[in-house]
């Protein structure tokens, strides 16, 4: 039997509207227009559509999006000033800097920097302590996507057996904080984990952030189990597939996820969350 899928494309759209919704009202009440700043430095060509993609729903759903993109000579000073000034603006809300950065510069200090209030993306470390000790603030957009996604199967993840594969700060740990706030039985497995076909085929749910094409194969799928695949690779083709084999893996699963239109538009409707949060409170 082949498995539903969780069409991320379809859910995040429905979210974009009732935060239009909401943003509309916002300004009708004569309140402060949502404001996201969007800080690109350098030309890599995937953080290229990734930040195009997220100014376009900006405009969607009628924040200001306040762009900027900086040449990859922009010295780590340069960036740590804007940040301030824009820690600073009452118009921003929101302050994202997509990764990854030049080598001159640590995405650690730019993140740190980022007043943790403002910080929608939710990958500085107070965000993260917060998700980390239950009292979450703004969760990292990505893996709460992912949570959004999953209530939408309406199966109840309290007790499943939960493989994250993939451990980055940004997918893997906040994945398996977010699963285990819901008490799913979280395992996290790395580059150092043994046998992780057998991890994969005990787990009920299973979410994979790598970013090696289709190397959790179908086979090693539990009868019925959820699969989330959160990667993203392009081929030589230029196709888009993620890090599951997913014609396998959809005969086996009882949801599964797509790549392209899966976690992807979940997370930058995510992001808008956040931002409209932060603009709110
Ligand atoms: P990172 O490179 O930061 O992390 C990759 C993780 O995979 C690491 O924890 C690494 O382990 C682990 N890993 C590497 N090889 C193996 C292996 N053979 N077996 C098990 N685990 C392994 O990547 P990101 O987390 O940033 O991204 C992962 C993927 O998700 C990429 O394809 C990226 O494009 C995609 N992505 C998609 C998003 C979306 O919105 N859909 C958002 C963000 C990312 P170790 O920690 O030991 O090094």
């Amino acid at each position: 039997m082949s498995a539903n899928i969780l069409d991320g494309k379809a859910i995040a759209a429905e979210l974009r509207a009732e935060i239009k919704q909401e943003v509309a009202q916002l300004v009708n009440q004569g309140k402060t227009q949502p404001g996201l700043a969007v800080i690109l430095v350098g030309e890599n060509p995937a953080s290229q559509v990734y930040v195009r993609n997220k100014k376009n729903a900006c405009k969607e759903v009628g924040f200001n999006d306040v762009a900027y993109d900086l040449p990859a000579s922009t010295s780590q000073v340069e960036l740590l000033s804007l940040i301030d000034e824009l820690n600073q603006r009452v118009d921003v809300h929101g302050i994202l800097v997509q990764l990854p950065l030049p080598d001159h510069i640590s995405a650690e200090t730019v993140i740190e920097r980022i007043n943790p209030l403002k910080d929608v993306d939710g990958f500085h470390p107070y965000n993260v302590g917060r998700l980390a000790t239950r009292m979450t603030n703004l969760a990292p957009c990505t893996p709460h996507g992912v949570m959004t996604m999953l209530a939408k199967t309406g199966i109840p993840l309290r007790g499943l057996n939960a493989v994250v594969v993939g451990a980055s700060n940004i997918v893997g740990i906040p994945m398996a904080l977010e699963l285990l706030n819901v008490r799913a039985t979280v395992t996290v497995c790395h580059s150092a984990t043994k046998d992780l076909a057998q991890k994969v085929s005990e787990a009920d749910l299973v979410v994979v952030g790598v970013g090696i094409p289709n190397m959790v194969k179908g086979e090693w799928i539990k009868p019925g189990a959820i699969v989330i695949d959160v990667g993203i690779n392009r081929l030589d083709d230029g196709k888009l597939c993620g890090d599951v084999e997913f014609d396998v893996a959809k005969e086996k699963a009882s949801w599964i996820t797509p790549v392209p239109g899966g976690v992807g538009p979940m997370t930058i409707a995510t992001l808008l969350q956040n931002t409209l949060q932060v603009a709110k409170s």
